[in-house]
């Protein structure tokens, strides 16, 4: 049986809003449709994967992409 704790410190799990299963979402890098990783207590990655882009994206992060930075369209 694995047991892992980890001491503080470590590497946790970040608290991301993970989406429902068949949501969908665009990158707002390339506009390609996002792939949504499975939530997975060992994955410690954010939920959405851009592969053309190699990124990885929260909710969050889609939430506010583009709000409050200078970056042009
Ligand atoms: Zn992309």
């Amino acid at each position: 049986m694995q047991h892992h704790t980890f001491e503080e410190g470590l590497k946790y799990r970040p608290d991301y809003t993970w989406p429902e299963e068949g949501t969908k979402r665009d990158c707002p890098k390339c506009k390609d449709t996002l792939e949504l990783v499975e939530n997975n207590p060992s994955y410690y990655g954010k939920p959405w994967w851009c592969a053309p882009c190699r990124w990885q994206f929260s909710e969050e992060d889609l939430d506010n992409w583009g709000s409050g930075s200078s970056e042009e369209e």
